[in-house]
């Protein structure tokens, strides 16, 4: 589909094809058989029929021209893709959002509209006096005002930041304050609940866009108002690919949350990891259940699907089997893109409750964000019809990365193989900071050869932390893996101490900054304890200051104190009281060994240990 150039993983070459004989490379792949599949029996043609042919003749150059750039040759926007490019032709007519609200009702755009509604904000911010690079940003549910002000705003060239609803008042002005944010769109109870109190923190923030308000008062805006009165009609001014287009926080394991740098030209990458890993075809029903305050949710939850110009389904709702397979079934969903919590949660209720649910639209099943057990894959098989197709990104690489393509044999367990375009191998450090190549099955970092369109230009203010992900060409990901003989890619862990809860990567040092806040708190670390369920809890162990007693009462406090702070989504879900924590001689406290004793596993190496709890 798109020609020329080449591409492999870097094992792909030296490595071979897999003998029976060789050892798994996990339990899960000793436990579960290799799902085959035959290409000629799937309901549609895949995209990607023939992977090695795939990738062998894929460049970056190439995918680039499958999208449409802006008239007269001005550059590159995601929201002309998204939206503009089909209103223009044949697709006006056709749904492109289809957002069902919590109470079930259904709101459709075509594409038409969405043209019209996101130029009638863009038009809106230009009236505010806003302008390219303008950070906005956007703290909504899953309502359609969300997409309409990020696509508008990205017509606008300002910098888009969608921030998880559900965080607390401190997640929230953290990264406004990171990212310069100048306007803030989101309802009336979110910002008196979460906002208001805060805004001292927040000097340059000039506008804020209430959906659901008339008369919202001084320096805040009805977004009905704004956008009522405003043009239909906006023109995006020429757009340099490389302008920067979304801004997306992500942990680390200390420091602040770092507000990721991506530009327009990211959507040559959504649109191809659409058609490859997705495998959208012209007349899907797509539905990818992230929220669109985590990256996922953007790229694929917004951008890939529409620059496909398929309908793409919006559902306001949290996970409720009921409600998720009502929706499945009703809209005949036919590519759906979701998560390994809620894949647990409903294995945890039987195959037997989709008993009741047509799901015979449904075509193609895939999961991401967290390690997919193998168990999930095959469940998928057993309970849809269809195994889950786990596939792995980050923040950073702002679209998918590895995956099993719905033409491709999965091995349960395995994230699959790199993208045409991606160039991906483990590594192991040297002391001289470059990196080496790791053997066939053996453990080390998974990195990836810079240079696909989505890689992150930066961290915001941060360029010593981005610098730092690099060895040489090599962009070093943090998570621990394996490569195969085949060239599949197996997921062993982080090579950092981040928390992975419900899919949602959690910072340890922002959650026990929050901790410290309290008076009572000496010293805070929190660790991700394995949850059957979440894939990780955030546990904290707590060391209280001389005075204060370590009771129930206290516990509560600090639980209920750092959930009105972070959100619930963010807050440790369990605390432990010690008298101290673990400290190395520079006095880092060492949360991998409070980990390590929590789950009791060895401790490692202690000969930079200090002051030690016991
Ligand atoms: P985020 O930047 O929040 O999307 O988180 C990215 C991290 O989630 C990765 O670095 C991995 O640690 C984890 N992750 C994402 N997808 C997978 C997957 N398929 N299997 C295992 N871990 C994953």
């Amino acid at each position: 589909m798109f020609n020329n150039g080449a591409c492999r993983c870097s094992h792909g070459g030296a490595c071979g094809p897999r003998s029976e004989t060789e050892a798994p490379l996990s339990d899960n792949a000793a436990r579960y058989a290799t799902i085959h599949k035959d290409p000629s029996s799937l309901a549609v043609p895949p995209n990607l029929a023939d992977y090695d042919a795939a990738c062998a003749g894929f460049s970056w150059k190439v995918a680039h021209r499958a999208l449409s750039g802006l008239p007269n040759g001005e550059g590159l926007n995601i929201a002309y893709e998204a939206v503009d490019r089909h209103a223009c032709g044949p697709r006006a007519s056709r749904v492109a959002l289809r957002c069902i609200s919590k109470a079930g009702e259904r709101r459709d755009y075509t594409y038409g509209e969405l043209a019209a509604s996101t130029n009638r904000f863009a038009n809106g911010l230009r009236s505010l006096g806003m302008d390219a690079g303008d950070g906005v940003f956007v703290l909504l549910g899953r309502v359609p005002e969300l997409y309409v002000a990020m696509l508008g705003a990205l017509k606008m060239k300002c910098v888009v930041t969608p921030l998880f609803s559900a965080f607390g008042p401190e997640p929230i002005a953290t990264r406004m304050e990171i990212g310069d944010a100048r306007v803030l769109v989101t309802t009336e109870t979110l910002y008196r609940r979460k906002v208001e109190a805060l805004r001292g923190r927040l000097p340059r923030l000039e506008h804020v866009i209430l959906v659901d308000a008339e008369e919202p008062g001084e320096g805040v805006h009805s977004w009905r108002k704004l956008t009522q009165t405003a043009s239909d009609a906006f023109e995006i001014a020429p757009t340099d690919a490389q302008e920067t287009a979304l801004l997306h926080f992500t942990s680390g394991t200390t420091g602040r949350p770092k507000g990721v740098i991506h530009v327009h030209e990211a959507v040559v990458t959504h649109f191809a990891t659409g058609l490859y890993a997705l495998d959208l075809h012209d007349d899907d029903r797509f539905w990818c259940t992230a929220d669109p305050g985590w990256v996922t949710g953007t790229s694929y939850g917004v951008i890939a699907p529409l620059t496909h110009g398929v309908t793409n389904i919006v559902v306001e709702a949290e996970f409720d089997a009921p409600t998720w397979y009502g929706v499945l079934a009703q809209e005949r969903v036919t590519v759906w893109y979701t998560a390994p919590t809620a894949i647990r949660m409903m294995m945890k209720l039987g195959a037997d409750a989709l008993k009741d649910y047509d799901l015979s639209a449904l075509r193609f099943a895939a999961s991401v964000g967290e390690p997919l057990n193998a168990e999930a894959v095959v469940w998928g098989a057993e309970a849809f019809g269809l195994p889950f197709h786990d596939n792995w990104w980050q923040t950073e690489t702002g679209g998918i990365m590895i995956a099993n393509f719905a033409s491709m044999d999965i091995k349960p367990g395995s994230m699959g193989r790199p993208l045409p375009g991606i160039e991906a191998a483990i590594v192991r450090r040297k002391p001289d900071g470059g990196v080496e190549t790791a053997d066939v099955g053996q453990e080390g970092e998974l990195a990836l050869k810079s240079g696909w369109p989505s890689m992150m230009r930066g961290y915001l203010h941060e360029e010593a932390r981005y610098r730092k992900c690099f060895a040489g060409e090599w962009y070093l990901t943090g998570d621990l893996a394996r490569c195969d003989g085949d060239g599949y890619f197996w997921f062993v862990g982080r090579a950092d101490d981040v928390i992975k809860s419900s899919g949602h990567l959690i910072g340890p040092f922002e959650v026990e900054s929050a901790l410290m806040e309290h008076p009572a708190v000496a010293e805070a670390a929190v660790i991700g304890k394995p949850d059957p369920v979440a894939g990780e809890i955030v546990k904290a162990f707590v060391a209280l200051k001389l005075g204060f007693a370590a009771d129930e009462a206290m516990r509560k406090e600090l639980l209920g104190n750092a959930r009105k702070r972070l959100g619930a989504a963010v807050a440790p879900k369990e605390i432990e009281f010690r008298a101290n924590l673990p400290k190395t001689r520079s006095g880092k406290i060492m949360r991998r060994l409070l980990k390590a004793r929590e789950l009791g596993l060895p401790e490692g190496d202690l000969s930079t240990l200090e002051s030690d709890e016991r």
